[in-house]
C-alpha cells in the first residue's frame, strides 16, 4: 500500500511556482531552468558587499 502524497508537502520552485515530486527533482529543475540562479547560490560564499561576520 502506498501512502497518500500530500500536495502541500511537495517542494515548490519559488522562482516559477512549479511543484515537484521531491527536493531532488526541484534541484534538477532549478539547475536546468534557472541555471544562473542555481550557480549564484552554489558559489555563494563571502562576497564583497555581503555583511561580513568576524
Ligand atoms: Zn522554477
Amino acid at each position: 500500500m502506498v501512502l497518500p502524497i500530500v500536495d502541500q508537502h511537495k517542494p515548490k520552485c519559488f522562482l516559477c511556482s512549479g511543484s515537484f515530486e521531491n527536493i531532488e527533482e526541484l534541484r534538477k529543475h532549478q539547475e536546468r531552468d534557472h541555471k544562473d540562479f542555481a550557480e549564484f547560490h552554489k558559489d555563494r560564499g563571502p562576497a564583497p558587499g555581503d555583511v561580513a561576520v568576524f
